[in-house]
């Protein structure tokens, strides 16, 4: 896994905004908070978005917007499985930017 903290191109900070926008696709327009900047944009796969704390009549709403879900699956299982990978990734992404930047952590 390789890891890289964005910054904004135009002033170098860290401080970002994630605008998320929803229409035929998710789309996250990331925007500098100190210069304005547009910085990039993601467009998410899918079923691919997961937000920490939500619950699960949220993850399902989410599931219909998205419409390629395909069941057939227990979807409380699916959510489990989101959840605890999701959790994981995060857990593994900051033990690797740690371990990338050290103490000089952006
Ligand atoms: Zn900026």
């Amino acid at each position: 896994m390789q890891v890289h903290i964005q910054k904004c191109q135009k002033c170098n900070s860290t401080n970002l905004r994630n605008i998320i926008a929803r229409d035929d696709a998710q789309r996250v327009f990331v925007q500098c908070h100190d210069c304005g900047s547009f910085v990039a944009r993601y467009v998410i796969a899918p079923g691919g978005y997961f937000h920490e704390g939500r619950d699960y009549e949220s993850f399902l709403r989410t599931q219909m917007l998205d419409r390629g879900f395909s069941s057939g699956r227990d979807l409380k299982t699916v959510f489990k499985e989101v959840s605890e990978s999701a959790k994981a990734g995060f857990d593994e992404t900051l033990k690797r930017t740690h371990e990338k930047y050290g103490d000089e952590l952006p």
